[in-house]
């Protein structure tokens, strides 16, 4: 398999699942164990457009998912379990 290389730095690209800062209605929230890809050199993101659809959800739902962790992170995975 052909390695991915990123646009801006010609940099590595690898999978990983991480904590990423989401920009939603010039706001930013934090979401823990996202899957993305990432450039190992300028750690340039990648979302995935499912992906990017999801952490708009949880931006969107962001103060429910934050009532019920009680601190201003949400997760991934746990706006997965709350469904929609
Ligand atoms: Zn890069």
């Amino acid at each position: 398999m052909r390695q991915e290389r990123c646009e801006f730095c010609n940099g590595v690209i690898e999978r990983i699942t991480t904590r990423v800062p989401f920009h939603y209605k010039k706001e930013v929230i934090y979401v823990d164990h996202v899957p993305v890809r990432m450039c190992r050199k300028c750690g340039e993101v990648y979302y995935e457009a499912k992906v990017y659809k999801r952490l708009e959800e949880i931006a969107a739902r962001r103060r429910t998912i934050k009532a019920k962790i009680t601190f201003p992170l949400a997760d991934y995975r746990l706006a997965q379990a709350l469904g929609t």
